[in-house]
């Protein structure tokens, strides 16, 4: 037995498999010519990030628009940064839009696929054998160094102007030979598992990403940590295994990774395997005082997908959103296209900005107006009754009472060329409609400036007296304009321009008056069928009301 196989045995004691085993269980995928296998594969570190559900999307389109697979891997290493039920609400938030992954761990808890276990800390029996493997071939050693003696080191690089790191000189446990290692771990010693790395700072690697063009960079010439002496991998290790195992064919993930592409690339040489393609996604970025910085979790709100949810964004009017941030002709296309399911968008990762997609929440206001415009009355009811369940129990109960109503309320002015685009998230709702509902209902606006109090108080005198509920919206428009003469009023707005001195105002203002009688507002959808909704009584009433209000003024 060569003393790197009796040292490798040492260090892995529990080893029994070669990686042969492993690349017989997860053969190269039966996918054609051009399919592209792609993956999300967040820590459970804490709530789900806008940049993540855009990385999660850009990789589901990737995979799907080639009919590939897009899978989601779980990277749950770092017990001590884990946060309780983090995979679940990540996976929860990715479904919740629609980013739903073909394999891999899914939101109801179930594995799918057979290229799993799909998360890291179940799959430290593969590490082991690859790192093992390493060691045996000499390509791998154990380091004793404590983190005292790492902290010296990195002081020392320091004040010496050098850069920091595990390497030449300073990577000390790599002039260990295999007996002198042997020695020190039959003493007990713990040690870490490090890569003997080929590299040297003066050569460069060059890599086609496919966002950002060619990149070249100094070749990895650090002994980068595999395991630590947990026997837990490093970021860098679980990558290169789990990328090869899993027969990613794309890797595309933030750009805090690119500096890291050397060591990646390095490693898959190293252990032998293909390396796949990378695309590194630049950070979504933010106006900031006339700066751009990157959308931060302490300071903005809205980095958060929870965030979306709470506001009621539609789950569609934030996937169009990132649509158009991601590729720039996207909004274009979807002017063109306003039915087209978008996976029928010809999507490019080279069309993908470098310097970072700008967050602008008045264009995701836009986009969603747009969204909501589109919806029919019944399912727009629907979302905003889940809505009101969840964030808004008030609004829910009014809401709840009648269905129909609520289907009626988002009924006006719905369908048609033009559609009002006037609700960008179910949050607008509970104001936007709140005349239709007694509780809520209040006189918010003011008379039309010409219009006086006691003349106000006329005009719902002569209306009350003519009010039909059922007429439809142009015999409704005549009978404002039939009570116009004898209030003074013009009942055509062009003879009145013609002759102002004339007329108290005209019928623009009657109206006016009924409609805020009647909802308390200036501006409103179409009142005839504002009014056919409230119904008799109701609008009855609040004529009445505001009647006497006036005349008591
Ligand atoms: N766990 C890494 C992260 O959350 C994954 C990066 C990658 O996609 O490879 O940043």
């Amino acid at each position: 037995m060569s003393l790197n196989q009796k040292l490798a045995d040492l260090m892995f004691p529990d080893v029994t498999h070669s990686p042969e085993h492993f690349e017989n269980i997860y053969p190269p995928r039966k996918l054609n010519e051009g399919a592209r296998v792609t993956r999300i594969a967040p820590s459970p570190t804490g709530y789900l990030h806008l940049g993540v559900l855009f990385t999660a999307m850009v990789n589901r389109i990737a995979a799907k628009s080639t009919g590939g697979v897009f899978y989601f891997r779980l990277e749950d290493t770092d017990k001590k940064r884990e946060v309780e039920g983090g995979a679940e609400d990540i996976l929860k938030g990715l479904e919740a839009f629609g980013v739903i992954p073909d394999e891999g761990l899914t939101a109801s808890g179930e594995e799918i696929g057979r290229y799993g276990p799909y998360r890291q800390s179940e799959r430290a029996g593969i590490y082991h054998v690859y790192a093992k493997s390493l060691v045996e071939l000499g390509l791998a050693y154990p380091c004793f160094c404590s983190e005292e003696e790492r902290e010296k080191a990195r002081q020392e690089q320091e004040k010496m102007k050098l850069r920091t790191g595990y390497y030449g000189e300073f990577a000390v446990c790599r002039g260990l030979t295999a007996e002198q290692a042997i020695e020190k771990i039959e003493r007990g010693l713990p040690f870490v598992v490090r890569l003997r790395s080929p590299g040297s700072e003066e050569n460069r690697i060059v890599f086609d990403d496919l966002i950002k063009g060619r990149i070249e960079m100094p070749e990895n010439d650090e002994d980068i940590v595999l395991l630590k002496s947990d026997g837990i991998p490093t970021y860098h290790f679980a990558h290169a295994v789990d990328d090869h195992l899993m027969r990613t064919t794309h890797v595309i993930r933030g750009d805090e990774w690119v500096s890291s592409a050397p060591k990646h690339l390095q490693l898959f040489k190293v252990l032998g395997f293909k390396p796949p393609k990378y695309a590194h996604v630049s950070p979504i970025m933010k106006d900031d005082d006339g700066g751009r910085r990157k959308l931060s979790k302490r300071k903005d709100p809205e980095a958060a997908v929870r965030y979306y949810a709470e506001q009621g964004y539609p789950a569609d009017s934030v996937m169009e959103y990132l649509m158009t941030i991601a590729n720039s002709d996207y909004e274009e296309w979807r002017r063109r296209n306003q039915k087209a399911d978008r996976s029928e968008f010809k999507f490019s990762l080279k069309k993908m900005s470098v310097s970072g997609a700008l967050f602008d929440i008045n264009k995701l206001n836009d986009v969603s107006k747009t969204v909501i415009a589109a919806m029919d009355a019944k399912p727009v009811a629907r979302q905003v009754l889940d809505w009101a369940g969840e964030f808004d129990k008030g609004f829910y109960d009014r809401l709840n009472r009648d269905f129909d109503y609520t289907v009626g309320i988002f009924s006006i002015d719905r369908g048609g060329d033009k559609p009002r685009k006037d609700i960008a998230k179910w949050s607008d709702v509970p104001d936007y409609v709140s005349y239709f509902f007694d509780e809520t209902f209040e006189i918010r606006d003011g008379l039309p400036d010409n219009v006086k109090p006691e003349d106000a108080a006329k005009i719902i005198g002569e209306y009350l007296k003519v009010y039909n509920p059922d007429e439809d919206k142009t015999q409704w428009f005549e009978t404002m304009k039939s009570i116009c003469p004898k209030l003074g009023f013009c009942p055509e707005v062009r003879e009145y321009k013609k002759n102002p001195e004339g007329y108290k105002g005209h019928v623009g203002d009657v109206s006016a008056v009924i409609r805020l009688a009647v909802t308390g507002r200036k501006n409103t959808p179409d009142l005839c069928s504002i009014m056919k909704l409230l119904g008799k009584d109701r609008v009855f009433q609040r004529l009445e009301q505001m009647k006497r209000k006036l005349e008591n003024q």
